[in-house]
């Protein structure tokens, strides 16, 4: 058996408020609500170039060719809240690394503080990067765009009953739209 689709490609018009079925994107869920989610995407070659040109070279590249797309997503009441807690978890890491560093500048202020140094720095560097790597699984894990294009919203992490209630919404224009076609026929065909 074929493993349900988790993911599908929205138009711009199904990017618009109430275009899409009420099931919660993320649980399947009824939904109660819509989520304005705003969505940010660039081609993943770009990454690449930090090895030719550099940080600076990649940053302009992503802030030149990335593409910025909203959507209106059907959410349940528990899903209605933060939409991805991954940028969370790797602000509270650098917060983290922020007061940390702070406190041991002041704790260590012209002490000779030798055999304290190694502790503080795997408790300051280490959960840094603990929150670094937990927050960006959370947000690959997370509903997130695989691309976006000029007509276009493709998004992947759905959960499949959502992508179902869609295509059956799209089947169901579709033969709506022939049923109008065919009775247009039909009364030209009478007259
Ligand atoms: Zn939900």
């Amino acid at each position: 058996m074929a493993k349900p689709a988790t993911d599908v490609t929205l138009s711009l018009d199904e990017c618009d408020p109430n275009a899409l079925p009420p099931v919660c994107c993320k649980c399947g869920a009824e939904a109660t609500c819509e989520k304005t989610v705003k969505f940010s995407w660039y081609p993943p070659w770009i990454l690449i170039t930090i090895v030719i040109g550099g940080l600076l070279l990649t940053a302009i590249l992503i802030l030149v060719l990335q593409k910025k797309r909203t959507a209106y997503l059907p959410v349940c009441d528990l899903h209605k809240g933060v939409w991805n807690w991954g940028g969370t978890i790797i602000a509270l890491g650098l917060g983290w690394l922020f007061l940390g560093t702070v406190a041991c500048a002041v704790a260590f202020d012209g002490r000779n503080n030798g055999d304290l140094f190694l502790p503080a720095f795997l408790g300051i560097a280490g959960l840094f990067f603990v929150c670094l790597i937990a927050g960006a699984i959370v947000q690959a894990r997370g509903v997130r765009p695989k691309r976006i294009t000029d007509d276009d919203l493709h998004l992947v992490n759905l959960n499949p009953d959502f992508v179902e209630a869609i295509e059956a919404d799209r089947d169901r224009e579709e033969a709506e739209s022939t049923a109008r076609r065919d009775a247009k026929r039909a009364a030209r065909g009478m007259a």
